[in-house]
């Protein structure tokens, strides 16, 4: 039997605070009702500054990230459209896996896992594409399999000074919330999310950023789409429903998650998540551990995807930590199997709740073999959250 609180470190789904889980205990409600329009419009104007939007739109499909994915490509594209794409981690693999089944012919630049969106080759190939047959960029902003965060303004560059009129969709699964996410000035056209993770809500939502440009290609693709439907959702939404029955509690949970975001601030909300992370990354330092993220500017604010010893298997220490001390860390994907073990540090998430998670990732390396002094990364991120205390003086 396991005791205690379960610690939940996995990169999404994350804490789900007691307010935004309050929140959603509500009453089954007619979401056909004309109040219900409140609802919707506060979970659709509360994600605009979070996807760092004015202009765009915002689509709450029931589902996930996944469902999100497929919504911006059968939207606006029609099958056998080339699109670019890069592959540097399991996230970046299957949308182009999807991309696949749903019949884009996607070029895919393949860099290593752990290495970020290759942007010189993007603007090359780009460059090269004089007819334009390119019709979309995909970028993963956030490889939560790698824990490497992407420049998506670079890639943004490299398209205008190709100029080059490709729609840009970008994946911000595990950044949106919790590390800043410019839609407009980066010229994002499709911006997917969930609901599960720096929104610290349930699963269960996709969420969309739509830019005019999306939506003005979504009147000549081609592409079958019915539950995914952007334009019958948008067109729901301005009248404050949705075109079948939507998942009302976890709108009043994401409501709630907004509104605490709103109250703490955004920029805080940022500065909270590079100060966590960075505690997480010292600790990763004293126990003489790498990062899978190839160069530090790559390092990710909400994931640290952790390469263990060579001897010392990864998904060894991900069940010492579940089994022994009931703590989930996240798992190496894909290649990355066995190599790698991740710590999610992200959502609603405070000192105290990293150090646990690095003294219970501390146990259990150790016990799966790993020689690293017990304390040695408790004691490294204590070192980098210490603040000093601003004292009153005697005279006052
Ligand atoms: N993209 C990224 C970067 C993710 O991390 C995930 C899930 O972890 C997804 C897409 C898939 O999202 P979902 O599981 O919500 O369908």
């Amino acid at each position: 039997m396991k005791t205690g609180l379960a610690h939940l470190y996995i990169p999404g789904p994350t804490n789900v605070p007691e307010a935004v889980r309050r929140a959603m205990a509500v009453p089954m409600q007619d979401h056909r009702a004309a109040d219900f329009g409140i609802l919707t419009a506060a979970v659709t104007e509360g994600m605009k500054p979070v996807l760092g939007t004015t202009k765009g739109h915002v689509a709450l499909f029931p589902g996930s990230g996944t469902g999100c994915w497929e919504a911006a490509i059968c939207n606006t594209l029609n099958s056998g459209d080339k699109v670019l794409m890069a592959r540097h981690g399991h996230f970046s693999h299957l949308w182009a896996e999807m991309a696949r089944k749903l019949q884009l012919d996607p070029v895919i630049v393949d860099v290593a896992w752990g290495a970020g969106v290759p942007v010189n080759e993007f603007a090359r190939i780009l460059g090269a594409d004089r007819r334009g047959e390119i019709k979309a960029v995909f970028v993963t902003h956030n490889e939560t399999a790698t824990g490497v965060t992407s420049d998506v303004a670079a890639v943004r560059a490299a398209l205008d000074s190709a100029f080059h009129d490709a729609l840009l969709f970008v994946d911000g699964v595990s950044s949106i919330g919790s590390i800043p996410f410019r839609m407009d000035d980066w010229g994002v056209d499709m911006a997917v999310t969930g609901s599960q993770k720096g929104l610290m809500s349930p699963a269960g939502l996709g969420i969309l950023g739509v830019s005019p440009k999306a939506l003005q290609a979504c009147e000549t693709a081609r592409m079958p789409r019915a539950f995914f439907d952007l334009k019958d959702m948008l067109r729901a939404h301005e009248a404050g429903s949705f075109p079948y029955t939507p998942p009302a509690p976890l709108l009043h949970g994401l409501r709630a998650a907004l509104a605490r975001m709103q109250e703490e601030g955004l920029d805080t909300v940022y500065a909270r998540h590079r100060r966590l992370a960075n505690g997480v990354r010292r600790a990763v330092a004293a126990w003489g551990l790498e990062i899978c993220a190839e160069h530090p500017l790559l390092q990710s604010d909400t994931v640290t995807a952790i390469r263990t010893p060579a001897h010392v298997d990864a998904r060894e220490v991900i069940r010492i930590a579940y089994d022994r001390y009931n703590c989930s860390l996240g798992s190496g994907l894909g290649p990355l199997a066995g190599k790698v073990f991740r710590i999610g540090h992200l959502g609603d998430l405070n000192e105290g709740m990293c150090l646990t998670a690095i003294a219970l990732a501390e146990l259990a390396l150790v016990e799966a073999g790993a020689e690293i002094t017990l304390g040695s990364g408790v004691a490294a991120a204590q070192a980098a959250f210490v603040r000093p205390v601003a004292r009153q003086s005697a005279a006052a």
